[in-house]
């Protein structure tokens, strides 16, 4: 069997889902398990709807709402009763006047409840047989809302009773990406974009032979086609690179998809599902050699730095521990470290706690927040080998201030932060510098 997840630009309208039924219509003799997104732009809409009535701004989220019933209906008028659950939930959350965590993954999984039910008719209608299966009764999660984690055994478990008895018989089955629930059958998220990241946990767990993420690019690419127009596909590259990748910022993959496929060493595939004739990118534990420096650039934007400056650092042991525990503490990662003799510069994405954290590391020393910035990283192999990347990247880009640098512990990223507004610029003469001269084994033209 395999696995094929197709996301919100991959079924925005009728004529996208059609498009998408029609690829999963063709490989049907490979048993393919669905895995689909909210319409484009649902989920972002659900939750300003919720946002605004939790604000008492019933009128603007009741607009909302019925804008998404419309589209909804359009497609398929029995997705109207989920509507009008999510107007009561509305209602709800303006009279409570807060929207939690919790209940922001109930309305937002209203995107993909109604968006699979709508797949799975489609596919119905081209005449294949398909069954929907509720994500939330097979992607079991704690109860970590906003960013679940699945549970693999209890989720293998399920997905092998509900699902593979349908495979077996032929048929094509659909889930909703992205949603979950707990034990107890509360509603979870797996975090935004989380959709290819349950199609991974689904791959591993009914061990397909390989798992396609359909989008709106032809593959991965040497950088975001929206910041470099003439970037090439990557024909194939390796999981530690694309982890990488994902990790550092580029969305086509959710950072977290990569992990169940690696263990279990199923090949991942991007492909377009406008161009579903391409070959897309293959993603696998080995890649062909390469002769280009690095692969492709990823961009990670709204990033923080929080410098701490303390001469009680100096030839002073523990400090670092100290100031690690206080992220650890507020549950916030960190992405770069700089040291020097008297100070200490860390990255951070998540700034939820960034007021807590301040106040905590003040106990350590002076602190700095500095916002806006961006995280550039270049990623390939070929890093590990190749010593002067610093000189060579730093010379394209001499006219940019650059912030902190780092060579990343895995040895296959080289990494810096600039100024946010310098972000597009870098990666363009970044790009023309380091694609300049191009392998056509590993990299092609978009078609
Ligand atoms: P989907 O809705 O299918 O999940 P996403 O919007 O999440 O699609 O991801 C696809 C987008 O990722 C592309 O439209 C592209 O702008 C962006 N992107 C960022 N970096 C890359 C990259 N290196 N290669 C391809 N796409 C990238
Ligand atoms: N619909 C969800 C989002 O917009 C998940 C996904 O598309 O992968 O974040
Ligand atoms: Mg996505």
């Amino acid at each position: 069997m395999i696995v094929m997840k197709f996301g919100g630009t991959s079924v925005e309208d009728a004529a996208a889902i059609d498009r998408s039924c029609s690829i999963v219509g063709e490989r049907i003799s490979r048993k393919p398990f669905v895995v689909v997104s909210a319409l484009g732009g649902a989920t972002n809409g659900l939750l300003e709807a919720g946002n605004l009535a939790a604000n008492g701004e019933m009128r603007a989220a009741m607009a909302i709402a019925d804008r998404l019933e419309q589209r909804h209906l359009e497609l398929l008028p029995s997705t109207a009763e989920h509507f009008v659950r999510l107007r009561e939930l509305l209602k709800a959350l303006s009279a409570i006047g807060e929207f939690s965590l919790r209940t922001q993954d109930l309305i937002a999984a209203y995107g993909e409840v109604v968006s699979s039910l709508i797949f799975t008719d489609r596919v119905q209608r081209l005449g294949f047989d398909a069954v929907h299966v509720d994500a939330r009764q097979c992607m079991i999660t704690d109860d970590r809302f906003g960013k679940a984690s699945p549970l693999r055994d209890l989720t293998t478990a399920r997905l092998e009773e509900i699902a593979r008895p349908s495979l077996n018989s032929g048929r094509v089955v659909v889930m909703g990406g992205y949603i979950g629930a707990t034990k107890l059958g509360m509603t979870t998220t797996l975090g935004r974009g989380g959709s290819d990241y349950s199609a991974a946990i689904a791959g591993a767990a009914l061990n397909a032979e390989e798992i396609q993420i359909w989008t709106d690019v032809d593959g991965l690419m040497t950088a975001d086609p929206r910041i470099v127009a003439e970037a090439w596909k990557v024909k194939e590259i390796s999981f530690e690179e694309a982890s990488e990748l994902a990790y550092f910022g580029a969305r086509v993959l959710h950072p977290l998809t990569l992990l169940p496929a690696v263990e279990q060493n199923i090949p991942v595939y991007i492909l377009n599902s406008r161009k579903p004739k391409g070959t897309g990118t293959r993603i696998t534990r080995q890649a062909r050699p390469c002769r280009n420096l690095i692969k492709s650039i990823a961009c990670k934007r709204g990033i923080t730095i929080v410098t701490v400056s303390s001469s009680r650092m100096l030839m002073a042991y523990g400090f670092l521990k100290a100031l690690f525990e206080v992220f650890d503490r507020h549950h916030t990662s960190v992405d770069m470290v700089a040291t020097s003799e008297v100070s200490v510069s860390l990255t951070l994405d998540n700034v939820s706690w960034l007021d807590a954290i301040v106040e905590d590391l003040k106990s350590l020393g002076e602190v700095e927040v500095a916002t806006n910035m961006a995280l550039i990283c270049l990623v390939g192999n070929n890093l590990k080998y190749t010593p002067g990347v610093a000189r060579r990247a730093f010379g394209s880009i001499a006219d940019i201030n650059i912030l902190m640098v780092s060579h990343g512990a895995s040895n296959i990223n080289f990494s810096f932060i600039v100024d946010q507004n310098d972000a597009d610029s870098a990666i363009q003469k970044l790009h023309a510098d380091f694609f300049h001269d191009i392998d056509r084994e590993v990299f092609e033209q978009p078609a």
